[in-house]
């Protein structure tokens, strides 16, 4: 069944925080405070639009929700809930701070709904924490994810790349950290410079250097590799595409693309199929045209924006010709080749080629450590 959130989106006024990233402030001082009288109509046109038999939840973002005043996040669950009592969303979702978490706070929830609490972890490493200005450390944040779970509720986490002090090791350190949390559910943003923050002063005074597409991209694919090799759905990569973050007056730097999560992808295909390339070379016999084989839902992903993991592959491996053919046996996320009269075929399931990143060293999972 399609799962679908109708976004809520609830600026934080007067946040006591200033996340060096965040522009909750200047959002929140442009926009009407959201009055809790108005989710009715924002649920119902969200409503008319939903096609029959998805699972729907209204998802209170933006902001940190239990941060809030009481009476202010009562009003919100309140208005959700005729919805609710009807049948018609199946649960609540909210995102807020880790140290927004209490068993008080969690009992209060449950009694009102909420079904999946996200936590805007960004990073558990604590002088990347420190220097985003989150006011908060990763300990806290682990405790809070295990609170989040004891108490039945589904657990996101989310988690930041590209922010000061952070680097790809600790990146992938924080991956670890989470799979060992077991969440439900994973987002992965890479760390975009927006007008009006802390984060933008400091990048016009030259003293932060934003993200490189590419390198978010490769550091992004490491880590959906090893959520994925430890069961847990990565369920956004990147921030969701808008006309304000397409401005270049709102991102001021950073390594935004419409599409991130794809070229996410596409990496990771032109990858595993490199390494597939390599073995069928290293036997005796594969030689001449190869047909590279993947599900009909993976055809784009393994041919690359404007054909570019095919020019990729051919150049590096000097092969040619090559060509990407839709089969349904093959399996999502599996590779397979042939070889035009030939009988030998050669596959690589996602599961296999983790695992073999992982034997070469280039993944940082280690199974034992879990
Ligand atoms: S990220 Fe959340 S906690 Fe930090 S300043 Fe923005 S609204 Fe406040």
């Amino acid at each position: 069944m399609r799962h679908i959130n109708i976004p809520i989106f609830i600026p934080h006024v007067g946040c006591p925080f200033t996340c060096i990233f965040c522009n909750q402030r200047q959002i929140a001082s442009q926009l009407e405070p959201l009055s809790p009288s108005s989710i009715p109509e924002m649920v119902e046109r969200y409503l008319s639009t939903i096609a029959p038999g998805s699972e729907i939840e209204i998802a209170f973002f933006g902001g940190s929700f239990t941060m809030m005043d009481v009476s202010l996040q009562e009003a919100y669950l309140e208005a959700a809930r005729p919805y609710l009592r009807q049948g018609i969303v199946s649960g609540l979702r909210l995102s807020t701070r880790p140290d927004g978490i209490d068993a008080a706070t969690l009992k209060r929830l449950k009694k009102r709904g909420v079904t999946v609490i996200e936590l805007g972890v960004q990073s558990f490493d604590d002088q990347v924490l420190a220097a985003a200005g989150r006011g908060t450390v990763a300990a806290q944040a682990v405790d809070s994810s295990r609170l989040v779970k004891e108490y039945g509720f589904k657990l996101g986490i989310q988690l930041m790349i590209g922010l000061p002090h952070d680097e790809r090791a600790k990146d992938l350190y924080s991956t670890l950290v989470a799979i060992r949390l077991k969440p439900d559910m994973v987002r992965i943003y890479p760390t975009l410079v927006i007008a009006g923050t802390v984060l933008a002063d400091h990048w016009q005074q030259g003293c932060y250097r934003e993200l490189p597409l590419h390198e978010a991209i490769t550091t992004a694919a490491q880590m959906l590799l090893m959520f994925q090799y430890g069961g847990i759905p990565v369920i956004r990569l990147g921030l969701q595409p808008s006309q304000e973050l397409q401005s270049e007056q709102t991102v001021l730097a950073g390594p935004y693309h419409p599409a991130f999560g794809e070229l996410v992808q596409q990496y990771i295909f032109m990858l595993q199929a490199k390494e597939l390339l390599h073995a069928a070379q290293s036997q005796p016999g594969l030689h001449g045209p190869i047909n590279i084989l993947v599900n009909p839902r993976d055809v784009s992903r393994m041919v690359g924006q404007q054909r570019s993991n095919l020019k990729a592959l051919k150049q590096e491996l000097g092969l040619e010709p090559l060509k990407v053919r839709p089969s349904a046996e093959v399996a999502l996320d599996e590779i397979a080749m042939e070889f035009p009269g030939q009988i030998k075929k050669l596959t690589l399931k996602r599961g296999e080629f983790i695992r073999s990143m992982i034997d070469k060293g280039l993944l940082p999972y280690d199974a034992a450590q879990l």
